[in-house]
């Protein structure tokens, strides 16, 4: 990590918002919920080492949220599979392109209705957690928020605080 919580190290005032250093090119996931970058950190493996330059600034101010996390990874394009980790425990978040210092495309992160291989069942009994039957989970979103996720093999329901990821 080149730098963490430098927002105001080298903060410009844009527009009623904190501007943290920019990248020449990779992606910028932006509307973090506060404190959550380290977990999205952890979600796109940069915590088992990358050599792409990361910028993660915490508890930025925004206008949406109140408080925000920004993390931008240099050089580095997400798939789909770590946008669905991502939009589990950022639901808010934004994805920004960017190409020569500039965002040429944003998106926000959807939840999809269906999660396949990236939650863990609770429910040490289901059959997704007998490494006999190699089931890979399969999760399906009843409610976004609260979020509330059901196992489809034991119809365990699993909400916001209790999910964990497959890493
Ligand atoms: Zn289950």
């Amino acid at each position: 990590m080149s730098e963490s919580g430098g927002a105001n190290a080298n903060a410009k005032k844009g527009a009623g918002e904190l501007k943290v250093s920019k990248i020449r090119r990779g992606t910028v996931i932006d509307h973090i919920p506060a404190g959550m970058a380290p977990a999205v950190l952890r979600v796109l493996g940069i915590d088992r080492g990358v050599s792409d330059i990361v910028v993660m600034a915490m508890n930025v101010r925004s206008r949406s949220l109140g408080r925000k996390d920004i993390v931008k990874i240099e050089n580095r394009v997400i798939d789909e599979e770590t946008l669905q980790r991502i939009a589990i425990i950022a639901p808010e978040a934004t994805i920004n392109i960017v190409e020569e210092y500039q965002i040429i495309k944003k998106d926000r992160i959807s939840l999809p209705r269906e999660l396949h291989g990236v939650l863990k069942c609770p429910n040490r009994y289901c059959i997704t957690n007998d490494p006999q039957e190699g089931v890979p989970t399969l999760f399906l979103c009843e409610r976004e928020k609260p979020l509330e996720l059901r196992c489809h093999y034991c119809e365990g329901l699993v909400r916001g605080e209790q999910v964990e990821l497959i890493l």
